[in-house]
Parts: structure tokens; C-alpha cells; sequence
């Protein structure tokens, strides 16, 4: 298959948007696989800052990030991205290059604890703030469980209505497959 599958795309974004030295977000770590991506992405000069409301997920997240020695340029947040503006030290305003969030549950862990619209579209709001000029907001939208369906349709619409003088709005999503398959959502700043 030549069309790059989402979880790579994502990160293909990523890439696109932030390099060694910069400033990124992991908006929900669950198992830390994103947070290691961004970590080796931004190297030992940059920095990454991980959110989630779950103990374990950032438990799981630390010891992915330690097995892997790359712990010193993340920092973790057992926190809502709702918050995220508050927890980025105000003289990275303005410099933040990436933002990845994979929404729903914590795969092996509780799947009622999900994502939610509102708080979901508030960190995307705080971040459209705070990210710089061509900085990349990626959202991965898994929507097959209980509530997925709410949030995307919730997301979709608040991203269609960005100004388009403020952001680029991509949709990037296989068509023809069954059972809900994730697709992407990316917002580019553009003032
Ligand atoms: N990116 C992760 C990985 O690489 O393993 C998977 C993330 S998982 C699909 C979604 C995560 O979002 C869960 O761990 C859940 O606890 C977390 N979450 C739910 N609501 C949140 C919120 N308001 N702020 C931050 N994290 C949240």
C-alpha cells in the first residue's frame, strides 16, 4: 500500500511541523507510544509536554520514556489538555511547533474514561493560541466506541467553522473502510 496509513501519518505531520530543539505537545500520552515519537523528534534540546487525566497512563508513559533514556527533555502532566495553556511556561507561547492528540480511551485500560468534546475543543483552542506561526495540531479521531461518534461530530463541526485566515483545516481519511477506522484531523496556524 502505497497511501500512508494514519497512525505514520500522523507522525509524518509531525515531522513536517517540528524538528530537534522545539517545543511539542502530547495532548493525551495513554501508552507513551506518541510521547516517544516526539521525544526522539525534538531531541535532547527540545521539549515535549505530556497531558493526561490518568494515573496509569502516565505511569505506562514514564516507563516507556525511561526504558527508552528520554526522560530528561519531557515533562508530564497528570492533568486535562483543557489546562494546557497553564501549563506551558509563558515564555514558549507563541513557539509551541506540534500538538498530537489520539482521542477516545486508554487501549488496555478503562474504556469509559474517553475523551470529550468540550474539553477536547478548549485544548485546541488554548493551543491555537500558544502555537506558532505554521505550527501543526494533529488530532487522531478514533469515534467506534460509546461517545466517539459525539466527539467527532462535535470536533468536525468546530473545525470547519475555523476562520480560514486563521488555520488550515485538513481531513485526511480512508473512505472505504469498515468499522470506524481512526482518521486525522489536522489544524495549521496561520496568524
Ligand atoms: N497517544 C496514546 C498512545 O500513544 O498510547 C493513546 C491515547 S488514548 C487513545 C486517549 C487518552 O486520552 C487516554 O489515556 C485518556 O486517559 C486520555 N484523556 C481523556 N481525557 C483527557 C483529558 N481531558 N486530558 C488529557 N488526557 C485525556
Amino acid at each position: 500500500m502505497k497511501l500512508e496509513r494514519i497512525l505514520p501519518y500522523s507522525h509524518t505531520l509531525m515531522e513536517k511541523a517540528a524538528s530537534n530543539g522545539d517545543i511539542v505537545v502530547d495532548g493525551t500520552v495513554g501508552n507513551g507510544n506518541d510521547t516517544v515519537f516526539l521525544a526522539k523528534l525534538v531531541g535532547p534540546t527540545g521539549k515535549v509536554y505530556g497531558f493526561d487525566i490518568q494515573k496509569e497512563a502516565i505511569e505506562r508513559t514514564k516507563k516507556r520514556l525511561q526504558e527508552e533514556q528520554l526522560t530528561d527533555n519531557v515533562e508530564l502532566f497528570q492533568a486535562g489538555h483543557e489546562n494546557i495553556k497553564k501549563y506551558i511556561p509563558k515564555h514558549f507561547h507563541g513557539h509551541v511547533k506540534g500538538a498530537i492528540f489520539n482521542l477516545g480511551y486508554l487501549p488496555k485500560g478503562d474504556h469509559r474514561v474517553i475523551t470529550k468534546p468540550e474539553t477536547t475543543i478548549q485544548a485546541l483552542e488554548q493551543l491555537l493560541d500558544i502555537m506558532a506561526v505554521e505550527g501543526i495540531i494533529v488530532f487522531v479521531v478514533y469515534h467506534g466506541h460509546p461517545g466517539g461518534d459525539v466527539e467527532k461530530e462535535a470536533l468536525v463541526d468546530y473545525v470547519k467553522n475555523i476562520d480560514q485566515q486563521k488555520a488550515h483545516v485538513l481531513c485526511y481519511q480512508f473512505l472505504n473502510q469498515r468499522n470506524n477506522p481512526p482518521f486525522i484531523i489536522a489544524v495549521e496556524k496561520r496568524r
